[in-house]
């Protein structure tokens, strides 16, 4: 049975159902935008910007200091229907979806006026006699947002702060597998004052994706998968709209044979079971040296045996956000088990419980054959591959087409950053798992298939603008210059000479 089903409709608009992964109830049903609504919305959003980019960063701030107020009364709403949306565990659903959130629109309240500062530079070579630069950090206008279900209030909170701050508006497509998720988070932003089409939610499939595309929006922030990603890209390619892919995963843990062996298996637990490893820096694939393989292996079956998975948003790990993505699970363990991987705890649906429920699961003896090594599984799925040493664990590692993140656990923080720089992904954490996305201080974005561009903090909010240089001519006289002589010629011959036939006046001058 499918998660979201198409029904009748008879309005000309795609309508689907949605229904939980854990009852199998319907929840809820929406229709899809058509291109017209889309047109239509970005139009409405293009006039609300215009008001919006004349507000100074602390109005735009106390809005979005009110959004954080809404999140804090309402985290039970929040919590609620996000376990009744995606089947996570009440616990994940307040860490990710409130207080990553609430962590995340602060920051840019408090902070983006500082990273959007106007900035006054001096011009170099001749042109400093005359010319006075200023660089100002002009909004794009209408930003595109698409995003995924496996954060639907944390994924679509954090670019949005970004791009409000930023003096946008914003138009938002969520997943069809989560729908009401944004709704609920357009409903705090109405509560919270935020100008009416500042930010609009228009729910849809891909098909409205692809319509918002083409609506003439002024940059397009995307989350997903990486198929989904290269559609994306190459649509904004041919309209030349500005875009950041942010695209799947399948991320490496190394633990070095020096590592705190209690402290890795709870990290290969946590990095791989957290949100059912609906987690684009989940970690999918686990190298361990021979030294320590046993003894690893024992701890994170121990620990992973301990676990509880019930409905209802309660227990440690919980459903499957999605009916598609068990076959993908389930078909990654298909294959493992007939090329020889070895199951030591879980590897096949739960079927004690009604809903869509994969137990967390140890698979040892894998290998690069394997799709569970080679393709995004994104479930609760732990993957250890035994390895000679660290040096083939890395190379182990980088053999993948993704590169989003990964982990290295060590006692040695010398070595693991040296281990770290070889790694080619967005970010490596040491002795923790993949927290990059939580800290704004660091820029997040995958490389090779994981995606384009960086976001969060500084260079994340800049790329929701264009760096606008206004550039003073001080000259006390119009330069004129016309009529051209060869005499005139043979001056400016002259000063090339002059400023750059002279070693050390060139560096001076520029
Ligand atoms: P998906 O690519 O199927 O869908 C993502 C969004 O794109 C949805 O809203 C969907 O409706 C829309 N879409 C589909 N076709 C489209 C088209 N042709 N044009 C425009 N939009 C279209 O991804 P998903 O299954 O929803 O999400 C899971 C994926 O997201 C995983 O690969 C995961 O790793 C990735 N992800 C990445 C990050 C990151 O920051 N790198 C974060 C979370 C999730």
């Amino acid at each position: 049975m499918a998660l979201f089903e198409e029904i009748p409709s008879n309005d000309g608009r795609r309508r689907y159902v949605v229904k939980s992964p854990v009852t199998l109830e319907r929840i809820g049903e929406f229709a899809c935008a058509t291109d017209e609504d889309v047109r239509a919305a970005v139009l409405r959003a293009r006039k609300a910007q215009n008001e919006w980019a004349q507000r100074s960063f602390d109005e735009r701030a106390e809005v979005l200091w009110r959004l954080v107020d809404q999140f804090v009364a309402r985290q039970d709403d929040i919590a609620d229907l996000v376990v009744k949306e995606t089947g996570k565990p009440r616990n994940e659903a307040i860490t990710m979806e409130v207080m990553a959130p609430c962590m995340q629109i602060s920051h840019y309240a408090k902070h983006s006026a500082r990273y959007l500062k106007t900035k006054r530079r001096r011009a170099s070579g001749l042109m400093r006699f005359t010319k006075k630069v200023r660089l100002v950090y002009q909004p794009l206008g209408v930003v595109g947002l698409i995003t995924p279900w496996n954060g639907p209030v944390a994924l679509a909170a954090n670019p949005l702060a970004q791009a409000l701050m930023a003096g946008n508006a914003v138009i938002h497509k969520p997943s069809e597998v989560t729908p009401l998720s944004a709704l609920l988070v357009e409903e705090l932003t109405q509560a919270a004052g935020l100008p009416a089409d500042l930010y609009q939610v228009l729910q849809g499939d891909g098909e409205t994706g692809a319509a918002l595309l083409e609506a003439g929006v002024d940059k397009v922030s995307f989350t997903g998968s990486v198929a989904t990603g290269r559609k994306v890209g190459e649509a904004c390619g041919r309209n030349l709209t500005p875009c950041t892919l942010e695209l799947g995963g399948k991320d490496a843990m190394i633990v070095c044979a020096d590592a705190d062996l209690d402290r890795a298996a709870d990290g290969a637990v946590r990095g791989s079971f957290f949100n059912t490893g609906h987690y684009c820096c989940g970690t999918e694939r686990v190298y361990v040296p021979e030294s320590i393989y046993e003894p690893f292996v024992e701890r994170v079956v121990a620990q992973t045996r301990a676990l509880k998975q019930t409905d209802a948003g309660e227990g440690d790990v919980g459903a499957v956000f999605w009916d598609k993505q068990m076959d993908i699970i389930e078909a990654h363990m298909t294959d493992a088990k007939a090329r020889g991987a070895k199951v030591l705890v879980g590897g096949e649906r739960n079927r004690s419980l009604s809903g869509y429920f994969f137990p967390p699961t140890v698979v040892v003896d894998v290998d690069h054959e394997m799709d569970l090594m080679r393709e995004e599984t994104f479930g609760p799925v732990i993957a250890i591959q035994k390895v000679k040493d660290e040096e083939e664990a890395i190379g182990l590692a980088n053999d993948s087409d993704y590169g989003l993140s990964g982990n290295i656990w060590t006692r040695d923080l010398d070595r693991g950053a040296k281990l770290a720089e070889r790694l080619s992904t967005g970010s490596v954490s040491i002795n923790d798992i993949a927290v990059t996305y939580g800290i704004p201080e660091a820029p997040f974005g995958g490389v090779k298939a994981s995606g384009v561009g960086q976001v969060n903090g500084e260079a994340g909010i800049r790329g929701y603008c264009h760096l606008h240089p206004i550039i003073t001519d001080t000259a006390k006289k119009a330069q004129g210059g016309y009529p051209y002589t060869d005499e005139s010629a043979e001056r400016m011959k002259k000063a090339v000479k002059t400023l750059f036939g002279n070693r050390f006046l060139r560096k001076f001058i520029v």
